[in-house]
């Protein structure tokens, strides 16, 4: 009985041990706090923990309330995402106000906020507040890539629960045995995938399309070392236009959203008053779109350099995370020179700190290319 809502979590045994002996125990805490790398699974288990505090039976995974929590359309979760690159203090306010309100199904409130470091200063002051005076009904689900990232007042009234990168033969597994996937196919998507099952499966899933721009982003570093000055900067060109090209179906829905919303505006005044407001949300959304693409991006380059840098030091193959392309590695690897790698490899990194802060998602790929052009 119970918890099978926790089933499709794949590669988090001891988070998920945790988290249903805390179940069965009912002495549920009021704050938790969920630290690992992107795309391992923290969020659709944070989803599959408010379904099982609030169903019947535990988390069965059919009923409404699992069905719709995990959809995250449920009234008693709130759920809490950094709208431009920061979670804001408006955020956090009407989160506190909606809290106020009795629950709706008289169940658990659970409130999942996600990307917990992204709060600043001034928002998480704010829910340290609500952290503070906690409720019986409430429970909050914090998200971070790491317990560094909050402020030690808030990570110290949250119970932490580490996950881990899923293990490569994990995935593999679970391609083969749930998903039909030949072998060689689950493989090469685990290799690059890189320890993220959500990767793994939007490659399967997203039509090919992450696996497309790999090729492509891939083929584009093969010509780029050694090439003109022009040839840099049109690949720099290509980088951005992978970053950018794909917001038509957020312009689409952002523009349906408005619409609606300024259907129900009660006078002209208020009409503005909804434009405004949605038109700087979805500036956010549309900035934020863009930073995930970047790093999106941003690791497909840095897998390349870094498995040049790998081949170089080891001579192994299968070490590498695109051994698909091993004899064009191998080639690369013998002319390229170490310190430039390792040296593209920190600038990626200063890159992707930056992305979130300074957007110039153009000049910042002009800048790298340049520098691959001398690896
Ligand atoms: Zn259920």
């Amino acid at each position: 009985m119970g918890a099978m809502v926790f089933d499709d979590i794949v590669g988090q045994d001891q988070a998920l041990d945790f988290l249903k002996k805390v179940l069965k125990s009912e002495q549920i805490s009021h704050a938790y706090l969920f630290v690992g790398p992107e795309g391992v699974g923290r969020r659709k288990t944070a989803l599959a923990l408010a379904a099982a505090l609030n169903c019947a039976k535990g988390g069965c995974g059919h009923c409404s309330i699992c069905r719709r929590t995990i959809r995250g359309v449920y009234p008693d979760l709130k759920l809490i995402q950094p709208e431009g690159n920061f979670i804001t203090i408006e955020q956090i306010r009407e989160l506190q106000g909606s809290i106020k309100l009795r629950s709706y199904e008289g169940h658990r409130k659970v409130i999942i906020i996600d990307e917990a470091g992204s709060m600043n200063a001034e928002a998480s002051n704010a829910l340290l507040k609500t952290l503070e005076e906690p409720q019986d009904e409430e429970v909050f689900i914090l998200i971070a890539a790491s317990v560094e990232e909050l402020l030690p007042t808030i990570s110290s009234r949250c119970q932490v629960v580490p996950f881990r990168r899923v293990p490569r033969e994990a995935i593999i597994r679970e391609m083969v045995d749930r998903r039909g996937i030949d072998q060689s196919q689950a493989d090469k998507i685990a290799r690059i995938s890189g320890g993220t099952y959500s990767r793994a499966l939007e490659m399967l899933e997203g039509e090919g399309w992450r696996l497309e721009r790999r090729e492509e982003i891939l083929s584009l570093l093969k010509k780029i070392s050694g090439s003109p000055v022009e040839e840099a900067f049109s690949v720099a060109g290509a980088l951005l236009s992978q970053a950018v090209g794909d917001q038509d179906n957020l312009l689409e829905v952002q523009k349906e959203e408005m619409e609606e919303s300024l259907e129900v505006a009660m006078s002209p005044r208020h009409g503005a008053f909804i434009r405004n407001k949605l038109r700087k949300r979805h500036a956010r959304q549309l900035s934020r779109k863009r930073s995930l693409e970047i790093n999106d991006i941003l690791d497909i380059i840095s897998s390349w350099y870094r498995d040049l840098l790998v081949y170089q030091l080891t001579a192994q193959d299968s070490f590498l995370i695109n051994r698909d392309h091993r004899n064009e590695i191998r080639d690369m690897a013998r002319r390229a020179r170490i310190e430039r790698l390792t040296n593209v490899l920190k600038e990626i990194g200063k890159i992707r700190r930056m992305v979130g802060f300074y957007v110039n998602p153009g000049a910042a790929f002009e800048y790298l290319c340049l520098l691959l052009r001398e690896v």
